[in-house]
């Protein structure tokens, strides 16, 4: 199974300034300091030496994550935040105009940053393709529809012209969905959110996001401990610092990279992912958390260790 990462922001699109371009490109100058990078090898290789957030973006794009399974046709996503643009237009790339698919999407919530891509993704307008949205709201179809047509979009919902269903699954159900067996669970979050729990040949991954948890309540992280129970990769909701997680924006809705670290150790759980970055964070912010994620796993090990990667656009992941 493959995971891959289309969109990893949290609340709205984030995209690169041309101060931010500029920054990293004086940054990786800076460190060439007296090197030769006469070859185009010498210069590849000082690249990838450099640090991700000079080198590289986290992405700007809100969430969107592609499940892959080399024997599944159908395709398998989570939510449909700006990042289901630049997929829908790569599966078309792939599978040309006249060779209809079917897509299983996955909803946490109808929040603007979870559906925003849907107006923009290509295979909605195309006759033959097949989307079946799944979500555990009774209004989930409302939301979809809502942000077509006047005043906020030239195209109605019924102008679409692939074939769109939309199914309301029950939480802490298991339910053999695209060749995967799906669990959601109910999570903390304005207007509720779910998390999913997808396993297939013994592997498993969780995406969890846009969840708050309360430090205080055990029952509670219990409750989330058996949903990431031995999953090879948690993807978690990591917006916010601990600090501000549990006092400015207590309520708000979202969770921390400390207390992903917690759950995924109570849990066993293989890898953790940190995702829905915050938008207002930089590249080296989301470095700087990564960093520290990973020592605060260090010291806090019991016996098996918790992989930590942090999450962006573009990034695959092979369970
Ligand atoms: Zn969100
Ligand atoms: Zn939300």
């Amino acid at each position: 199974m493959q995971i891959r990462f289309w969109g990893t922001r949290g609340s709205l699109p984030a995209p690169l300034t041309a101060a931010d371009v500029r920054a990293k490109l004086v940054a990786a100058l800076t460190e060439v300091q007296g090197r030769s990078l006469e070859t185009p090898a010498a210069v590849e290789a000082f690249v990838a030496g450099l640090p991700f957030s000079i080198r590289g973006t986290f992405g700007g794009d809100s969430s969107c994550v592609e499940l892959i399974d080399g024997e599944n046709t159908n395709h398998v996503l989570c939510d449909m935040g700006s990042g289901a643009r630049r997929y829908g237009v790569e599966m078309l790339r792939r599978h040309g105009p006249d060779n209809p698919q079917t897509y299983h999407v996955f909803m946490s919530h109808t929040h603007w940053d979870h559906i925003m891509g849907f107006p923009m993704f290509p295979p909605a307008y195309l006759p033959g393709n097949r989307i079946i949205i799944h979500g555990c709201h009774a209004e989930i179809a409302g939301a979809f529809h809502r942000q077509h047509g006047a005043p906020s979009f030239p195209v109605e919902f019924s102008q679409l012209q692939a074939a769109i269903e939309f199914v309301v699954l029950k939480p802490d159900t298991t339910t053999e969905i695209a060749g995967y067996q799906v669990t959601p669970l109910l999570q903390r979050h304005s207007g509720d959110s779910y998390g999913y729990r997808f396993e297939k040949n013994g592997k498993c991954v969780v995406y969890s996001t846009d969840s708050e948890h309360r430090t205080e309540q055990s029952e509670e992280a219990e409750r989330f401990a058996r949903f990431f129970n031995n999953a090879d990769l948690v993807i978690f909701d990591a917006m916010y610092s601990l600090a501000e997680a549990t006092s400015v924006k207590e309520d708000w809705g979202h969770s921390s990279n400390v207390i992903g670290v917690e759950l995924c150790q109570m849990a066993n759980a293989k890898r953790l992912c940190l995702f829905h970055h915050e938008p207002t964070y930089s590249d080296s912010q989301i470095e700087d958390v990564l960093h520290k994620t990973r020592r605060l796993e260090e010291i806090t090990r019991a016996e098996t260790p918790l992989e930590i990667i942090t999450a962006y656009d573009g990034l695959t992941v092979t369970l």
